[in-house]
């Protein structure tokens, strides 16, 4: 499962963080994720809880924060936001379009504490 294997991935960066900062757990975790990255929300945090078990961020909540996708178009140079997932560009209608914003999912924010 492809939500599984980034929530894996997530996990990893956060055990690594909790380490680094010399804290104990994460209790808050913050991500921006693309529209267009392919990842739905509602199976990540799903995932994100099983990953999470048994590890510094078991029990620790995951935001989500959505980022719209943004195309660019290299014949006009207009920059839009796709109209139902279409690379089609609305302005001029041409399909040399490149998605500059939204594909990704970015680690944004940990919340690390210490119990002790
Ligand atoms: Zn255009």
């Amino acid at each position: 499962m492809h939500e599984l294997a980034i929530a894996e991935h997530l996990i990893e960066l956060i055990g690594k963080h909790v380490r680094e900062s010399g804290g104990q757990r994460a209790v808050r975790v913050t991500v921006q994720l693309g529209e267009m990255s392919g990842v739905m929300a509602d199976a990540l945090l799903f995932c994100y809880e099983l990953a999470a078990k048994s590890t510094c961020a078991d029990g620790s909540e995951l935001v989500i924060d959505s980022v719209p996708a943004v195309i660019e178009c290299r014949s006009c140079q207009a920059r839009t936001c796709p109209v139902e997932f279409s690379m089609l560009c609305p302005e001029c209608g041409g399909s040399d379009t490149e998605l500059v914003q939204g594909r990704d999912l970015l680690l944004r924010e940990i919340e690390v504490i210490n119990d002790v």
